[in-house]
This record gives structure tokens, sequence and C-alpha cells, in this order.
């Protein structure tokens, strides 16, 4: 019988793949869903990749989400000699806000507040924390620093000040207008980076207008986890984004937030991405670190519904090997995983939440071969995928744009319908599916999930058990 790929692949799209004939490798080789980085576009700009991921979707007959990753306040340093410039351990260093060209001594910042927000013994850290600086003194637009842990340091590259609150505003003027832009375009989903409150969230919804997009929260500044249980409620989904966590918080945190976060995650019923660095050393070799296979083998285990891939599909040499080597590694973690054993929080019981819990049990004593969910319970299909159960999720919908959101679920597979397809007809083409992917063998059980009657937007109050016909009886 054939194995089913129950974790999902996000692959980044950048000069390395953002082509069509890329982007069909990609899919074939197994990308479940692609994020367009707006940290290096903004607008419009995007209007090309969008339309043709879409094309090449239609052409492969898959259902590929676009996920638009929204900046948010990334500080950064100006602009330094194309070479860069050597920082020497214990020498002086001044970030200003004065519009200069940088040199060895100085380096201009356009954050506004930066000596309002730097005091005296602060940490600042350069270029992915490579750098290392100690505020001795703030003076007009000058701060002056001791450089802690010097390195090579190149124009515009980021700025963290762990344990300085940041004042700017999590949604920047470029985000707004990005997100005004992602209300009007064909994209799916939206992740919204450094939030730090469930009000971030809100205020993004505000700008999405009624443009049902579901957002996740990039999780990478300390106050998002202090604030994860109101993150959780505002947000559709988190994303556990360890390049800037692994600065601003203590590095040897990270794999115990990543855990906290997945846990919380999984009892509140929302979507969880861990991402970055995952193969991180395929961006130019083509195999992975055996340190890299186990850390995208335990996000498996800790319930990710998706790994992301940044440069190593966005820049790196050979974007198709890296795919092929996340899918060699989620195919075995996913088939060691023994998903999930404690229930939802009783805050978010509803009859969706109690159907997804009883027909994972049922399907596990039947030892069903899937579970069906039949069109309008696609919050059903979210929760069904949060108890991670070792068989796949049918989820039946008519719609394009939920097929494609569909997509980006652990163990789910989005299975188009015609409009107004009854129940029988619905059962019947997921039987069909099981039998031709060899999922499924005639005879075998399914437990079936909706709301009945179809298509009256009731809420989930149905569990069926079904055996599959063979096709003449249908
Ligand atoms: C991260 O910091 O881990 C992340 C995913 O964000 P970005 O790639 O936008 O820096």
């Amino acid at each position: 019988m054939n194995a089913v790929k129950y974790t999902k692949i996000i692959a980044t799209l950048g000069p390395a793949s953002a082509n069509a004939e890329s982007i069909r490798t990609l899919i074939r080789a197994g990308s479940d869903c692609f994020r367009l980085n707006f940290s290096h576009g903004s607008g419009v700009t995007m209007d090309p990749l969008v339309d043709l991921v879409r094309q090449v979707s239609r052409e492969e007959g898959v259902y590929i989400p676009i996920l638009a990753d929204i900046q948010g306040p990334k500080l950064r340093v100006g602009r330094l000699p194309e070479e860069g410039v050597s920082l020497k351990d214990g020498t002086g260093f001044i970030l200003t806000t004065r519009e200069i060209m940088g040199s060895a001594d100085e380096v201009h910042s356009p954050y506004e507040y930066l000596t309002r927000d730097l005091k005296t013994g602060a940490r600042v850290l350069l270029a992915d924390g490579t750098i290392e600086l100690k505020v001795e003194r703030v003076e007009k637009q000058d701060v002056h620093c001791r450089v802690v842990h010097g390195g090579r340091l190149f124009s515009n590259k980021g700025i963290n000040l762990p344990g300085t609150h940041v004042s700017v505003d999590t949604l920047t003027e470029k985000d707004r207008k990005d997100l005004e832009y992602v209300a009007g375009a064909d994209i799916d989903l939206v992740a919204i980076s450094f939030v730090r409150r469930a009000r971030d969230i809100q205020q993004a919804r505000e700008i999405l207008q009624n443009h049902k997009i579901p957002i996740t929260a990039k999780l990478e500044r300390p106050e998002a986890i202090d604030n994860l249980n109101e993150i959780l409620q505002a947000a559709d989904g988190v994303m556990i984004a360890r390049g800037d966590l692994g600065v601003e918080v203590d590095f040897e945190k990270v794999p115990f937030i990543q855990k906290q976060i997945l846990e919380r995650a999984a009892v509140r019923g929302k979507w969880a991405i861990v991402a970055t660095e995952m193969l991180r050393s395929m961006v130019h070799h083509p195999r992975p670190t055996r340190a890299e296979v186990t850390d995208v083998a335990n996000a498996v285990l800790d319930g990710a519904d998706a790994v992301m891939l940044s440069e190593e599909t966005a820049t790196g040499d050979h974007p198709p090997l890296v795919i092929d080597a996340m899918m060699r590694i989620i195919r075995q973690a996913d088939s060691m995983d023994q998903g999930v054993h404690s229930t939802f929080d009783a805050d978010i019981m509803s009859f969706a939440a109690g159907a997804a819990g009883a027909a994972v049990s049922a399907a596990v004593r039947l030892e069903a071969k899937a579970i069906i969910a039949l069109a309008g319970s696609n919050v059903t299909a979210l929760l069904l995928s949060k108890w991670r159960p070792r068989m796949p999720i049918l989820a039946l919908s008519s719609g394009d744009s939920t097929l494609r959101r569909l997509n980006v679920l652990r163990g789910v597979v989005p299975v188009p319908i015609r409009s107004k397809s009854g129940m029988e007809e619905q059962i019947r083409m997921a039987d069909e599916l099981l039998v031709q992917e060899g999922w499924a063998r005639v005879g075998d059980t399914v437990v079936v999930v909706g709301a009945i009657p179809l298509g009256e937007g009731r809420e989930t109050n149905s569990i069926r058990f079904h055996r599959i016909r063979p096709r003449e009886a249908w």
C-alpha cells in the first residue's frame, strides 16, 4: 500500500527558483506551498510570481497555496563599502541615525527610535547575531558601543536588540501597503513578522478587511512567547521563526520554545510551521548534515504541520535536491510518529472539536484507512489533522482557495468536487481516490465526518462508518 506524506513542505521562492520550470520541478518533488518573502519585494512586484505559481499549479492539477510573508519591523544597518567592514574585538563602534556612508568606525541605521530605545549596557547583535556590541553611552544621534565579538559587516544587515523594548509598531508603513496588496491579490495565506501581542494580528485583520485570509503569527520576539496564549487565540496559525528567535532569545532555549509552541498550537487547534535553517548546509552542499536531518525529523515528531525552507530553495544551488532530502526525512519521521493523545482546551470545545476527537478515536479502533471530511467541514479537517492520525484525511471542497488552504494541513489531502455534490457522490469520489492512490482497497473501512444536511452551513454533527464498495456497486 502506498505511504502518504503527512507533514507538509513550504518552499520559499527566490532567484534560484522563481521561474516556471523550477516551480514545476519543486511541485513534482513535493512542495505543498510557496512562500513569497516580502522582505525582498513589495506589492505588485509580486504579481508575476503569483501568476506563475497559479499557472504551473493549474497545469500540474494541484492545489498549491501562496503564503505572503510580510517583512515587519526588521531593524537594519545602512550603507557600507561593498566589500564590507571589519569590526575588531574591543574597539569602539558607533550606530547613528545620521545619514552617513558607513566605515569601520560607524554605520547609519534608519531606525528612528534607536537612540531613545538603547540604554547603556544594552546588547546589540548585528548580522544574525554573528557580531555583538555593548552600548557604552548614547549621545544625541549616536549610540557609542564596544565590540564584544567582531566580524565582517555588510550593508543592510539586520540589527537585533535582545532585552531592549523596541518602540516601533509591529506593522510598518510598508507592511500596511503590502497587506492592502495581499487583500486584493490571489494570495491564500499571510504571515506577520515580529508579532508581539494579539493586537498586532487584529490590526493586520483590519487592513485585510473582509478578505478571509488566514493569518500566521511569526514568533521571533521574546514578548511573543510571553503572550503566546493571546496570540494563539487571535491568529489562525503560528510560525516558529527560529532565525530571529535564536538571536532575540538565548539560542539554547530555542528547542524548548519550539516544543512549547507546538504543544500549545495543538491544544488550541491552530496550524504550526517550523522554519529556518532546516537544511541550511544544502544551500551549497548536495547532502544535509546529520544534525539537520535530526532537526527536521524532530520537528515532525514535535507535531509541526509544515516545515519551511528559506534560502535553501530561494537562493541555493539545487532546490530540487533539498526537497528530495526533505521528503525522505519526512516520510521516515511520519511513519514513526505516534500522534497526539491529549485533547483540545475546554474553551475551544465545539461540535467540530468533539467530532474530530471521536472520529480519530473510532478510526484508530476500526483500523480505518482514511477519514473523510465532507464539504463544509474545513475547520473539522484542521482539528482532525491536529490529532495526527496515521491515515490520510480527505477534505472535500468545490472552492479552489479552500482546497489550496487545506493542502498545508498535516495529513490532509484536498479533494475537488462539483459544487452542490450530494453526500453519496462525495463519499464515492473519496473512495475512488483512496483506491486509485493505493491508500485503501475495496472493503476497507473509512470514517466520514460532516455537517448534515450538507450545504446548510450547519456545525459538524455526524460521524458515519462505511466500507469502500467495488466500483460497479456505485
Ligand atoms: C526567521 O527569522 O526565522 C524567519 C522565518 O523570518 P525571515 O526569513 O523573514 O527573516
